[in-house]
């Protein structure tokens, strides 16, 4: 039995079942048990591989459509660059790299970065020593324009989950039987927050929501209001979904999100639509799916300028590369990009709908 399993059965015995978000916020971030906290989870060797970890590709095309951005916007003289939850740093590094030779575009970047794990923050100051590390999005200084990227980071938000019963809902617990944690469901009662969901959702349908998506967006979105920037936000979602997208990921394999917690990858599905809403005053644009994002930034132009110094394995690794990031099949779907901006400024390119 894990040391964290221990602790969530007293607890549940002391007070009661808790919600899927307790339980999601104690796996991933318990200070001494949690799964960031603790790992570095990323890659072949660890238990899953993300968008920038796959290809370089990737990396760079996000660093060019946020220069464009900046240059849309008169190429302010100084702007905070911020990701939150940035892995390993090599979403941020490779966009570093790719706009070295945007003129005024370094020189003007203040780096900051919001990261939850200690592991992780060691990862990171080797490939970004020069960044600024804080726990929450709202402790970076708020003086400059906002120009963001968040990959897989939302995902890792914690959610709520509800089953629609009448014109009530039960909410969907963890609690205990014996020595196990079990999914169990509350009285049904009605909710003032899921009100607007009562018009688009039938008796046993379930709606997921986080708690922490829009005072995290609203914060983002007012600052981009008020001060220019833009985020790009990219993440496996879609709009206003119904069902149970709460999953756990262990070796590269889904595995039972009760059965090991602190020691497997939890995340849900981003509802891009409540991301939407609270973006305002921002402009919301998108999302669209990876795939068309990031071709209509060029992918394939860049892919073949890759492959033409590339061969053998290292040349079948990048063609998988380049599928794996826009196939339909693999991530190109799935995953979608949306993205703010002033409403008085157009949206960064690839996103135009
Ligand atoms: N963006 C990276 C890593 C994605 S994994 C990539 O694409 O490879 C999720 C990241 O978010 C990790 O760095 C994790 O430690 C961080 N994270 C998760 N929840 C967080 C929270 N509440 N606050 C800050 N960082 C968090």
């Amino acid at each position: 039995m894990t040391a964290l399993r221990e602790i969530l059965l007293r607890r549940i015995t002391a007070t009661g079942p808790i919600s899927i978000a307790e339980y999601m916020t104690e796996c991933l971030l318990h200070p001494a048990h949690g799964y960031y906290t603790t790992r570095d989870p990323l890659g072949a060797g660890g238990d899953f591989t993300t968008a920038p970890e796959i290809s370089q590709m990737f990396g760079e095309l996000l660093g060019l459509c946020l220069a464009q951005a900046w240059l849309d916007q008169g190429a302010p003289e100084a702007f905070v660059l911020a990701e939150p939850g940035p892995g390993r740093g090599t979403l941020m590094a490779d966009m570093l790299r790719a706009t070295a030779r945007v003129p005024g575009f370094h020189a003007a970047a203040r780096l900051h970065l919001v990261e939850a794990s200690p592991a992780l923050r060691t990862v990171q100051a080797r490939a970004l020593p020069q960044a600024t590390w804080h726990d929450r999005i709202d402790q970076i200084p708020d003086d400059l324009p906002l120009y963001l990227v968040a990959n897989e980071f939302f995902d890792a938000l914690p959610i709520r989950q509800f089953v629609r019963d009448g014109a009530g809902w039960r909410e969907r617990v963890v609690g205990r039987d014996g020595d196990e944690l079990v999914f169990g469901l509350t009285a049904p009662a009605p909710l003032a927050e899921l009100e607007h969901r009562l018009a688009d959702t039938r008796d046993g349908d379930m709606v997921e929501q986080s708690p922490a998506l829009p005072a995290l967006t609203g914060e983002i979105g007012g600052r981009i209001a008020r001060r220019g920037g833009a985020a790009l936000i990219v993440d496996y979602g879609g709009r206003g979904r119904t069902g149970d997208s709460f999953q756990a990921v262990r070796g590269h394999e889904k595995v039972d999100p009760l059965a090991a917690p602190g020691e497997a990858d939890l995340t849900a599905h981003v509802d891009f639509e409540a991301l939407g809403r609270a973006a305002a005053p921002a402009a919301c644009a998108g999302p669209v799916p990876q795939g068309v994002f990031l071709e209509r930034l060029g992918i394939t132009a860049r892919a073949q300028a890759l492959a033409a110094k590339l061969e053998g394995t290292a040349l079948d690794a990048h063609v998988a590369a380049h599928r794996r990031l826009t196939h339909p099949e693999e991530m190109g779907d799935l995953f979608k990009v949306a993205a703010l901006h002033p409403c008085n400024a157009p949206p960064p390119p690839g996103i135009e709908t």
